[in-house]
C-alpha cells in the first residue's frame, strides 16, 4: 500500500527510514518500525490497512486523539496568518495562550517561557532556578526521566543517563532515592515509614551546600507510573520552603488531564515554584514545551538579566494549536472524563493481577496506568532489568506488546512494565 501523494510503497518507507534514521533507545539492527499512514481519534492505521487502538497515546501525548478538526483548522489558519515571528515580538496566539494558562495553572504560576519540547522546558527551568537562587545543585531522583539534552539527561535518574557519564556528573545534579511504595529503595513500608523518602531528601539538603532546586515528576512516567503516597508532596513542599530550595514539577507526561487533573500536583494541593510541561499541551499536533514560573521568580527577573532564549521560542505555529487544544479539552470536558474512566481501567487491569502470576503491581491515576511484571509476586523480583534491555535479552514486556499489536492494540512497553494510557476521548467500549 502507498501513501496518498507518495510513490513509495509501505515496505520502501520502512526500509528507507530504518536504514537512514536512528531508532530510539534500541539496537539499530532490531528496529522494524511500523509504517503509520493514518490516525483518527483513538485508532491508528498502518501501511497494510490494519487498524490499532492506540492505548499509548503515542508516548502519552495524544490526549485529544488524532485528527481533531479544531486543532487542524488552527494550524492552517495560523500558517495563513503568520507562520513565524522572532521571540522578541508579541503575537496574538502568544497572548491568547498565556491568557488560557493563567486560567488553568495555579494563580501563582504566572510567567511563561515557551520552548519546543519537554527537554528544553526542563533546561530552561534549571537555568532559571540557578539564576534566581544563585545556586547550582539540582536534587533529582533515581528512576526518573527529564529529557535527552546534556543538562536534562544529567538530571535523569534512570540508566539512559549512563551513556553521558562521567561528563553527565559535572552538571551539578545529585540523586535522591525514588519514591516507590511497591518496592521501596530504602526498605520501608507505607504508612509506617512516616514518608522516610522525604526525610531522606531533607537529609540530603541539610548535608549539601549550594542546592538550587528539587526536581520531581509528580507521578513518575516512563520509569513505571510511580504514584507517591498522599503525604509526600505536601511534605516535600514544606521541606523546600524551610530550606529556601525551589520545587520544580516536571509535568511533561502527567499534565493536561492525563492523571485526572489538569496537572498531577493538584492531587495533593501542592504548587511548585516552576512547572514544566509539553506533550499534551498541543496533544502533540505540533512540538511545544512550557516552563511556567512563580510570581516571585518572575518579579526577580524584572531587574535581573534573563539570560535564556532560542530561535523557535514561542513559535506561532506551536502556540495557536495549543490554544485550540485547550479549548477542545474544555469543550469535551476531558479532564473530568479522565478521572471518571479511571476506576473502570483500574478494575480491568486489576483483573490481570488476579489472573496472572507475572503481574506484580497495577498502579496509576486517571488514564495513566502501569502493569509491572515480576518473576514472583511474593519476592517482587522484576521480570526483566535494564541490563537485559541493553544486552539484547528478549523482554517479556516486548513480547506482550507484540502480542497486543498483533491483536490490534498499541501499548507502551518499558523494561519490566507496560503502560496503558489511551487518549482522553477513549470510550468505555474501547477500554
Ligand atoms: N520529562 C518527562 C517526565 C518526560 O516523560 C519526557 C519525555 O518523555 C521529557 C521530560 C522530555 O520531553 P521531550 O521528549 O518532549 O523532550
Amino acid at each position: 500500500m502507498s501513501t496518498p501523494g507518495s510513490t513509495l510503497t509501505s515496505q520502501e518507507v520502512v526500509d528507507i527510514v530504518r536504514t537512514t534514521n536512528y531508532g530510539t533507545w534500541r539496537f539499530q539492527k532490531s528496529w522494524n518500525p511500523l509504517h503509520i499512514v493514518d490516525a483518527k481519534d483513538c485508532t491508528i492505521t498502518d501501511g497494510n490497512g490494519k487498524q490499532y487502538l492506540d492505548f499509548s497515546s503515542q508516548l502519552m501525548c495524544s490526549n485529544l486523539g488524532h485528527k481533531n478538526p479544531a486543532v487542524i483548522a488552527s494550524i492552517a489558519a495560523q500558517a495563513e496568518e503568520l507562520a513565524y515571528a522572532m521571540p522578541g515580538y508579541a503575537t496574538t496566539c502568544r497572548a491568547e495562550l498565556s491568557k488560557l494558562l493563567l486560567e488553568i495553572l495555579p494563580p501563582s504560576l504566572n510567567k511563561f517561557f515557551f520552548t519546543t519540547s519537554g527537554t528544553d522546558a526542563n533546561e530552561a527551568a534549571f537555568k532559571i532556578a540557578r539564576m534566581y537562587t544563585g545556586k547550582t545543585k539540582i536534587i533529582a531522583r533515581y528512576r526518573s526521566y527529564h529529557g535527552s539534552t546534556a543538562g536534562s539527561i544529567a538530571a535523569t535518574g534512570d540508566p539512559r543517563r549512563w551513556a553521558m557519564e562521567p561528563r553527565g556528573k559535572q552538571q551539578g545534579v545529585i540523586f535522591a532515592p525514588e519514591v516507590n511504595c511497591y518496592r521501596c529503595p530504602i526498605k520501608h513500608t507505607y504508612p509506617a515509614c512516616g514518608i522516610a523518602c522525604a526525610d531522606y531528601l531533607e537529609h540530603m539538603i541539610r548535608n549539601e551546600s549550594d542546592v538550587a532546586a528539587v526536581l520531581v515528576e509528580p507521578i513518575v512516567g516512563t520509569n513505571g507510573v510511580l504514584v507517591p503516597p498522599e503525604e509526600y508532596m505536601p511534605k516535600l513542599r514544606k521541606i523546600c520552603d524551610e530550606y529556601g530550595v525551589l520545587l520544580i514539577a516536571d509535568e511533561v507526561m502527567t499534565g493536561w488531564g492525563r492523571t485526572g487533573k489538569w496537572f498531577a500536583m493538584e492531587h495533593w494541593g501542592v504548587v511548585p515554584d516552576i512547572l514544566t510541561t509539553a506533550k499534551g499541551i498541543t496533544s502533540a499536533y505540533v512540538p511545544l514545551g512550557l516552563c511556567a514560573t512563580s510570581e516571585k521568580i518572575g518579579a526577580f527577573f524584572q531587574d535581573h538579566y534573563f539570560s535564556h532564549g532560542h530561535t523557535y521560542e514561542a513559535h506561532p505555529m506551536t502556540l495557536a494549536p495549543a490554544v485550540a487544544t485547550i479549548n477542545e479539552m474544555r469543550r469535551l470536558n476531558l479532564v473530568d472524563r479522565s478521572a471518571e474512566l479511571a476506576p473502570y481501567v483500574e478494575a480491568k487491569l486489576r483483573e490481570l493481577k488476579a489472573k496472572h502470576p507475572s503481574v506484580g503491581d497495577v498502579r496509576g491515576k486517571g488514564l495513566f496506568w502501569a502493569v509491572e511484571l515480576v518473576k514472583n509476586q511474593t519476592t517482587k523480583e522484576p521480570f526483566n532489568t535494564y541490563s537485559d534491555k541493553v544486552s539484547g535479552t528478549p523482554l517479556l514486556v516486548d513480547q506482550i506488546a507484540g502480542k497486543c499489536m498483533a491483536d490490534g492494540v498499541i501499548i507502551q512497553a518499558w523494561v519490566s512494565h507496560f503502560v496503558v494510557a489511551p487518549p482522553l476521548i477513549v470510550t468505555r467500549e474501547e477500554i
